[in-house]
């Protein structure tokens, strides 16, 4: 099944349930895992459960659990199988606490839950590190506001209080240690959650004070059923060929979604497959290209980082087709978008996998550019002057 229909999720959801069952659950937790793949929406489906009064009763809450059995009364002895732990660990929707937990839409278009005991935080698109003043308020009102206060405070409804901090990846030193007293010991009743997109990213001082749950890819399957349901394409042949290229991801399903983008990238691996780059005539055209998404920067950024990103699935795609055929192995063939231009490549019979490599190392350095804010047409043409370089040498 699929809890709270969300996808690839039933394992995380099932060691919550049964702690939150036990009594035993913990206050700190750090969710990572690629972007796209759900672990905002699981947090926020875990947090409108744990605020249930159902599954965090008070006195007088026996009304809300007639026919329902209570973890106090059930104790260890009775044990639930995966299904039934899963279907009840569900939010009544009933109760005060449910009532109260809405999605909104906020300024960016995301759906965030208003709850007066759930508190979110997130780095604003702006900014390039999560703001301390989010954690223990600005200057004037330093630990007397922000999410740390917030978390210390008694709860409104007198159960949980939850926290989200989200693009935990964006810490800083200083904001970081302003947080590990909270993570250490966080105030009673109260629950912590951190999103990140891998551990490793984390400060280890973070790290050592969460427990972590690692969210996984979504299958292929899932992300074809998503599209579908929200109507984002117009068939399932279409929802089956951009899940496919979203490497489980809906932030990368997203971006096959830009429909001159799939054009543009036939266009691309067409060049990139050819016998000699012509680099001065193509940079014109991808930067067009890329000033086509907009007047902003951001979607230009986008557009440009998703070109280097085919053109980095090429080049290793590349390198790992001739490894193989330089060990005498059969390569392995490849169905994802790039796979007919690397065998038009290979037929060339001119590559080799020291030149692949280093196209490949030089994609990655213009997509490290881009983060660092560099101009992008400069990225552009910098980086297809070494293709075209690379590709002159071939074959000598
Ligand atoms: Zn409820």
């Amino acid at each position: 099944m699929s809890w709270q229909g969300i996808f690839g999720c039933d394992e995380i959801a099932l060691q919550f349930a049964r702690a939150n069952r036990r009594k035993r659950l913990g206050g700190s937790f750090l969710f990572v895992g690629p972007n796209g793949v759900g672990k905002r929406t699981f947090a926020f489906a875990l947090a409108k459960t744990l605020l249930c009064r159902r599954h965090f009763p008070k006195r007088g809450d026996a009304a809300l659990l007639d026919g329902w059995t209570d973890a106090s009364q059930t104790a260890d002895s009775q044990e639930f199988d995966r299904d039934a732990e899963l279907l009840r660990f569900q939010p009544c929707g009933e109760c005060e606490s449910c009532r109260q937990f809405e999605l909104r839409r906020d300024v960016d278009e995301a759906l965030i839950p208003t709850h007066p005991d759930f508190h979110y935080v997130c780095k604003p698109p702006e900014r390039s590190l999560l703001p301390l003043e989010l954690l223990v308020g600005d200057k004037d009102n330093r630990m007397r506001a922000g999410l740390c206060f917030e978390l210390n405070q008694t709860a409104y409804m007198g159960g949980r209080k939850i926290a989200v901090i989200d693009d935990a990846d964006f810490f800083n030193q200083e904001g970081a240690n302003a947080l590990l007293k909270t993570l250490e010991e966080p105030p009673a009743n109260s629950l912590i959650i951190l999103i990140g997109t891998s551990a490793t990213k984390q400060l280890p001082t973070i790290r050592s004070r969460c427990q972590t749950f690692r969210f996984q890819p979504l299958a292929t399957d899932a992300i074809t059923q998503i599209l579908l349901e929200r109507g984002r394409v117009e068939t399932p042949e279409e929802a089956d060929s951009v899940a496919r290229r979203s490497r489980g991801s809906l932030v990368e399903a997203e971006k096959a979604l830009d429909r001159p983008f799939v054009g543009f990238q036939q266009e691309l691996l067409r060049e990139l497959a050819k016998e000699r780059l012509h680099a001065v005539d193509f940079a014109a055209r991808l930067t067009e290209f890329v000033e086509e998404a907009g007047k902003e920067a951001p979607p230009r950024r986008r557009r440009l980082q998703a070109t280097l990103a085919t053109a980095l699935e090429f080049y290793r795609g590349l390198v790992a087709a001739l490894d193989a055929t330089s060990r005498g192995a059969q390569p392995v063939r490849d169905a994802s978008v790039v796979g007919p231009y690397l065998r038009a490549a290979l037929e060339l019979g001119r590559w080799n996998v020291e030149s692949a490599i280093r196209c490949a190392e030089r994609t990655l350095d213009a997509l490290e550019q881009i983060d660092r804010n560099a101009n992008l047409p400069y990225i552009v043409e910098a980086w297809l002057v070494e293709l075209a370089a690379e590709t002159r040498r071939l074959g000598r």
